[in-house]
């Protein structure tokens, strides 16, 4: 018989949870395991293509469930592969919402001037940068104008992408071939490897059982690297402590399995789930308008081009992220580039006589695809989603060879969600169908429900046991010795993009996860300088480490 490998620390999923958490571990002496269900590709893997083997089906995974569809990362560097890396802050009201328990939802020692110096940290290590008006693409101008014609604010956003090095592509969304977009794997993963971690990609964990040691043994399935669904061999790995990143999607399936062997879960795993309060509403600009009311004029007959528009979201309307409007009706507005795959199946024609999804006029709608400007509307959800019995393996039974899945996630969205959605969705037409710019084309959620890139919450840091499954040091009750640090540890809607607060998140966990582990007799060590050296957000974090770790 094989003896068990052991390791210090064992994380699940690479994306900003797990490669945050594996880069400071490492680099402070522990020894680090990563295992990733998706494959490991390089920049020059990243195909400017959509056919089947692609990147764009390996890299991410698109889970349908009940009322909700969630699509995300798979592969070595997670979301941030995929992402369009629009990195704003989460406004400061966020942290203070109450949302569906009728109290402060965060933990109290958590609100925006705590995570600040934690996102500072971030900011230096991908980096994010602010966003000037020179490089915003035409879409963004044409966004930003109607916004101020409508009477409204618009701004860059700040993000991580290297502008020097973009060149406009498009094809972000299936990974960057320039290294222009800072994901992960430009920064924090290198940075970990360079510290020893290992990283195991293919590797797909599928639930924690307990040692008599006190710590854990995890159990992966390995995963043929073009067929998802078969299973190429299996193993287990002992770890003192062990860490869940897999994402909102997964983790708290991975938590569920592991209950019957594990012991009883708190009652917040796989509840609480939060879409993002996310919605999509997509306009087919009048080419005349844009000329006549914005003043703003374009080579040719060719507006935006689809695929030669630019970058992802560029340009926001933060006007309703004001702290005096009422819990649910504040929410941002983003121009987003959104492939046109998607928009054919989703938009709908306004005000059809026949079907809104098929017919002449639908078609009439899909001809003037050059024109489409989409908006995606991020609001406050109740947090309403609850994971189901999780599936035999993975986060869901895996329907094609790659990217689509069935999953166990129920939402019914309820009467606070949907208002947030009507009055952002009214808001929108204000802007865009000012003086006849453009017809909104509403985004069903028949078809499919409603849909997200940014699922959050399932798994949550809160104060209440009854309402949340870790405490404030991201620690999962009653489990101790288990962390959690991805998206699913966020307590609710954030009304802006995730990924910067996932990723403060995780940094600020990392002081307690230090703190385990020296208990548990590693000898590992906190202070880590950003992954390319660089020291100056250090200073802000310094002293709440310290008051984590004595
Ligand atoms: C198209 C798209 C665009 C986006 N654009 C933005 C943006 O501009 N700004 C922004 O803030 N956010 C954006 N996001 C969202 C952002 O990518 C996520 O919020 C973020 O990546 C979540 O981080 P995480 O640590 O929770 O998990 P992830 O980054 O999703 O990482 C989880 C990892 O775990 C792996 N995994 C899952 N199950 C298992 C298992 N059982 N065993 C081992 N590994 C497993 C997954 O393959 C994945 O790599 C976008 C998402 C998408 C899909």
């Amino acid at each position: 018989m094989n003896a068990t490998e052991t390791t210090d620390v064992l994380i699940v999923g690479s994306g900003f949870g797990g490669a945050i958490t594996a880069y400071h571990l490492a680099a402070g002496g522990a020894r680090v395991t990563v295992l990733e269900r998706g494959p490991w590709l390089r920049s020059e893997d990243f195909d400017h293509d959509f056919k089947f083997g692609s990147s764009a089906t390996r890299v991410f995974d698109f889970v349908v469930g009940d009322g909700m569809s969630v699509l995300g990362g798979n592969c070595v560097g997670g979301g941030s592969v995929v992402y369009f890396a629009t990195m704003p802050r989460a406004p400061r009201f966020v942290f203070e919402r109450h949302g569906s328990i009728g109290r402060r939802m965060w933990p109290a020692v958590i609100d925006r001037d705590v995570l600040e110096p934690w996102y500072d940290r971030v900011a230096e290590a991908l980096p994010i940068t602010p966003t000037s008006w020179d490089e915003v693409p035409y879409i963004g101008g044409v966004f930003a104008a109607a916004c101020k014609a409508a009477g409204h604010t618009a701004n860059p956003s700040p993000s991580a992408v290297d502008t020097s090095l973009c060149t406009n592509c498009n094809w972000m969304m299936s990974g960057c071939r320039f290294d222009a977009k800072r994901s992960l794997l430009l920064n924090y993963l290198p940075a970990a490897l360079s510290h020893g971690a290992e990283i195991r990609p293919l590797h797909e964990v599928q639930r924690i059982t307990r040692l008599d040691t006190g710590g854990y043994r995890v159990h992966y399935n390995t995963i043929h690297e073009v067929d998802y669904r078969q299973q190429t061999g299996s193993g287990a790995i002992d770890a003192k402590v062990v860490i869940l990143a897999a994402g909102t999607a997964a983790t708290p399936v991975i938590l569920q399995r592991s209950e019957a062997e594990l012991g009883t879960m708190p009652h917040a795993v796989g509840r609480y789930f939060s879409g993002n309060g996310e919605r999509l509403n997509t306009a087919v600009i009048e080419e005349d308008k844009v000329r006549e009311l914005l003043g703003l004029s374009r080579d040719e007959e060719n507006a935006y081009g689809a695929y030669q528009i630019g970058r992802g979201p560029v340009v926001a309307s933060w006007d309703r992220l004001n702290a005096d409007l009422p819990e649910y009706e504040r929410f941002s507005l983003e121009q987003l580039y959104f492939p046109p795959g998607f928009g054919t199946i989703l938009a709908q024609v306004p005000d059809a006589t026949g079907p809104t999804w098929y017919g002449p006029e639908k078609k009439e709608m899909l001809r003037k695809w050059r024109s489409w400007l989409t908006v995606f509307t991020m609001s406050e959800d109740d947090n309403e989603g609850v994971f189901g019995p999780p599936p035999p393996t993975g986060n869901s039974e895996r329907l094609s060879q790659q990217l689509l899945g069935f999953g166990r996630l129920r939402y019914r969205p309820t009467a606070n969600t949907l208002r947030g959605w009507e009055v952002s969705d009214a808001a929108v037409r204000q802007i865009l169908e000012h003086n006849g710019l453009s017809r909104v084309m509403p985004w069903t959620n028949d078809v499919i429900g409603a849909y997200t890139v940014h699922p959050l919450s399932a798994c949550r840091i809160g104060d209440d046991p009854a309402t949340s499954a870790l405490d404030d040091r991201h620690e999962l009750r009653g489990h101790p010795g288990i962390f959690v640090t991805d998206g699913s540890a966020v307590p609710g809607a954030l009304t802006v993009n995730p990924a910067f607060t996932i990723a403060a998140l995780a940094e600020r966990a990392v002081p307690g996860i230090v703190h385990a582990l020296r208990e548990r007799g590693v000898d590992v060590r906190y202070g880590a300088p950003a992954p390319d050296g660089g020291g100056a957000a250090r200073r802000g974090t310094a002293a709440a480490a310290r008051a984590v770790l004595g």
